[in-house]
């Protein structure tokens, strides 16, 4: 007999849970570090943009404009990874209540490999397929 495992439980071992805390952890931190080195150039470059030389007046239309795509590139990024942190905060959760890993729609297993790859996946691949053609 397999072991019982209740529905809507991860029913991962002690060392399972361990590693993908570490896991986790470790894309939270890369995550963190990342956003604030793109806080930092983006913020350091229109600091330095107000200073600038008077020198170099005009300024061109076409170089402002160029400057905002890239920072709201830069700030879709810093959203996009400030999501991802919200993510894993949620996924370090289930972890503690034992219910990592386990696809919020359908409550099925989310298989290993996908939570390797994507630990703070909260969705099976299916239900993400379902999510990403509206239909969850
Ligand atoms: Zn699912």
């Amino acid at each position: 007999m397999a072991k019982k495992e209740k529905k809507g439980s991860s029913g991962l071992t002690k060392s399972e849970v361990k590693s993908y805390r570490q896991m986790l952890l470790d894309k939270r931190k890369i995550l963190t570090e990342d956003i604030k080195r793109m806080e930092g150039d983006s913020l350091g470059k229109s600091r330095q943009d107000q200073s600038g030389d008077l020198s170099n007046m005009p300024i061109h239309m076409a170089d402002i404009s160029s400057d905002n795509f890239e920072l709201e590139l830069t700030l879709g990024l810093i959203e996009n990874e400030e999501r991802q942190i919200r993510e894993i905060d949620l996924a370090l959760t289930r972890l503690e209540d034992g219910t990592y890993g386990v696809c919020e729609n359908c409550e099925g297993k989310i298989p290993k490999a996908r939570l390797k790859a994507i630990p703070n996946a909260t969705l099976c691949l299916k239900c993400k397929e379902l999510e990403e053609e509206g239909m969850i």
